[in-house]
């Protein structure tokens, strides 16, 4: 858009230099043009002078200086039938003129007409008018000149490249489930309010606020309720906005989006994803990216150029605090740090309360069910999820959604799209078995959750899934339950080995070994639960690109590496066997259960567990302990 103007008139230069010499053309065309007296027959000087001596001509006129005449002549032979010739005379002939009067001829002189030469001398002068023109608002433009039509060169201009919102409309009542991070903003919204309470007794206003936390969790949203709570302007601008291709675009971004909100103080300015300008200068591989590093300088500074009291609150959100540059969290920048965490129970349900305002829920839908079986859901999943119930709903014309709903929009933000089921044949069978395998496992080990559905209708990836319905929030994971969880999730790949043999096992496992091959690796770098001992070899495995992390990989030997190969090995062929017994002990009831899964498509958990009890006393605690 920006670009536009330039291009319009490095285009329209050529066009206008053509389209002059074409328009000269077309000029000296029409000062030829005899006016109205247009006649096509031409006659030569000599025919001409004997019609003139044989009196048939009846009346000239004289053009251009008296060197074309159009005359009319008569014919005695056809009734005296009148004839328009043109002629081409050789120049001005006075005596012409005489014989005309003589022979009582009547002729007439026409005056070249003045306008054709003011079109000429105007012709030439609007070419260099025009591009004098383009040539005045091309530079006009450059130089940025403020309120122009359009702005050619001056890129940095953060014009429409940050939104500003009056008013944004959400209130701290629309933020539900982060109660703590809540409170703590109240307090920016009294300092926007009533900022005299705290400079009476000489407080300083915090300038930044920096809300850290997962996607989707509500940071963007606490931003907008802090704006709607005090009721005034709300400035976004999303960090990877800064960083353009054009260097230096980015510092003067910040530059306008300040000077912007210092006129509309007491405002909010919200910049989302500050870690993509806010990285640590000089980390990044390969020599890092200077527009980058000086977006930051910038924003720095202008943090620093305005006093506390100004009104304006700099509100950031990143999901990597880690891998911010310290100075932006020294005192008196973004001094605040408020996390703002995935909801627990009681949180998604307060979540789940405040989009249900708006949703036609039938009677019997207890959100209470729905926040316990979304342990791990953020706040955008949550409303995810309602929207897809109710979409669900409208879909299959009822008139309010049910918990039919809720569970398939469940199933659908988790595991993604309902694909079509297979034909029956054999690959459907090995999908069956490897399905009841994982629940076979993990309904007849100890400490693993409880199965709560086994389906082979497709969905995302999957071809079958077997859901496992978690009991409670776990902050805390025993070594036993994570044993457990790699044992459940070979359970496929065992059942499809017991029952099709070696050879026809499938790439339908690869996705349950990536998650075991993370589990037992772990178990052994980072909790200490194996016979390496209680070594912590591996940070949270951050992104290599951030930077920060690279050199601090893998700061064990090369014979460490081997061992924690080994162990990790060891405990996934443990586990391997562990289910490989399960598979073989239960066989009679994975036969039934399988053919009961072809039949129906989708068993769930209570009638699964019942099955099974009818061949085996599942205690309360699983019949299998998981022991390594
Ligand atoms: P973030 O900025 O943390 O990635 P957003 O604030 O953009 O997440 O959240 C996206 C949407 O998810 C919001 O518009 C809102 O509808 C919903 N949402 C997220 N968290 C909450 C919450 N705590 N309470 C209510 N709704 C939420
Ligand atoms: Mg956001
Ligand atoms: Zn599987």
């Amino acid at each position: 858009m920006k670009l536009s103007w330039r291009i319009i008139l490095l285009w329209a230069l050529p066009i206008l230099v053509i389209g002059f010499f074409l328009w000269q053309g077309t000029l000296s065309q029409t000062s030829v043009d005899l006016g109205q007296n247009t006649a096509s027959t031409r006659m030569t000087y000599g025919r001409f002078l004997e019609y003139l001596d044989a009196h048939r001509i009846t009346s000239v006129d004289l053009y251009e200086g008296g060197r074309t005449a159009i005359v009319e002549a008569t014919d005695p032979e056809l009734e005296n039938r009148v004839e328009r010739l043109r002629v081409d005379l050789p120049g001005n002939t006075p005596e012409l003129i005489s014989r005309f009067r003589a022979a009582n001829i009547n002729f007439d002189y026409h005056v070249p007409k003045s306008d054709g030469a003011i079109w000429g001398f105007l012709g030439n002068l609007v070419f260099p008018i025009l591009l004098l023109t383009g040539l005045f608002f091309l530079f006009r433009r450059s130089n940025g000149v403020p309120g122009g039509p359009g702005q050619a060169m001056s890129f940095g201009k953060s014009k429409a490249r940050f939104q500003m919102e009056a008013k944004t409309g959400v209130m701290f009542d629309d933020v539900a489930g982060i109660e703590e991070a809540k409170e703590e903003l109240q307090e920016v919204v009294t300092f926007l309010k009533k900022p005299e309470r705290f400079t009476a007794v000489g407080a300083r206003i915090p300038k930044g606020v920096l809300l850290v936390g997962p996607p989707g969790t509500g940071k963007t949203l606490l931003a907008k309720a802090i704006a709607g709570e005090a009721g005034v302007p709300f400035f976004s601008i999303s960090g990877s906005e800064f960083v353009e291709m054009f260097v230096g675009v980015g510092a003067s971004r910040v530059r306008d989006l300040f000077k912007k909100a210092k006129e509309n103080a007491p405002c909010i300015i919200f910049i989302d994803e500050i870690d993509a300008v806010g990285r640590q200068r000089g980390a990044g591989i390969g020599g890092g990216n200077d527009e980058r590093e000086q977006t930051l300088n910038q924003l720095l500074t202008e943090m620093d150029g305005f006093e506390g009291n100004t009104g304006i609150i700099v509100i950031a959100a990143t999901n990597r605090p880690d891998v911010l540059d310290s100075a932006l969290l020294r005192p008196g920048r973004f001094d605040r740090q408020i996390t703002v965490d995935t909801p627990d129970i009681k949180g998604r349900l307060s979540i789940l309360e405040v989009h249900a305002r708006n949703k036609k829920l039938a009677p019997e839908i207890q959100l209470e069910a729905i926040a316990r079986r979304t342990p791990g859901f953020s706040g955008a999943d949550l409303a995810n999820l309602l929207n897809e119930a109710a979409i669900l709903t409208a879909r299959r014309r009822k008139d309010a959604i049910t918990m039919l709903e809720i569970d398939d929009a469940v199933d659908r933000v988790v595991a993604g799209m309902e694909g079509t089921p297979l034909v029956d044949g054999k690959s459907k069978r090995l999908i069956a078995y490897h399905e009841i395998g994982h629940a076979m496992v993990g309904t007849l080990l100890k400490d693993h959750d409880p199965v709560q559905k086994v389906t082979l209708i497709p969905r995302g990836q999957a071809q079958g899934l077997t859901w496992f319905a978690p009991t409670e929030e776990q902050f805390l994971i025993s070594r036993s339950q994570i044993l457990a969880r790699i044992t459940g999730a070979l359970g496929g790949r065992a059942a499809e080995d017991m029952i099709f043999g070696d050879a026809e096992v499938t790439t339908g496992a690869g996705n349950d070994l990536q998650q075991v091959t993370t589990m037992a690796r772990q178990m052994v770098t980072r909790y200490g639960m194996s016979d390496l001992g209680l070594l912590s070899l591996e940070g949270q495995m951050g992104e290599v690109f951030l930077g920060r992390d690279l050199m601090t990989r893998s700061e064990y030997s090369n014979e460490i590496a081997s061992r924690v190969d080994g162990q990790v090995r060891e405990i996934v062929a443990h586990c391997y066997q562990s289910a490989c017994t399960i598979i073989e002990q239960n066989r009679e009831v994975i036969d039934r259960l399988v053919d009961l899964l072809i039949e129906k498509e989708t068993i769930d958990g209570e009638e699964f567990r019942q099955i099974v009890s009818e061949y085996v006393t599942v205690p309360e605690k699983g019949v299998y302990a998981s022991v390594l």
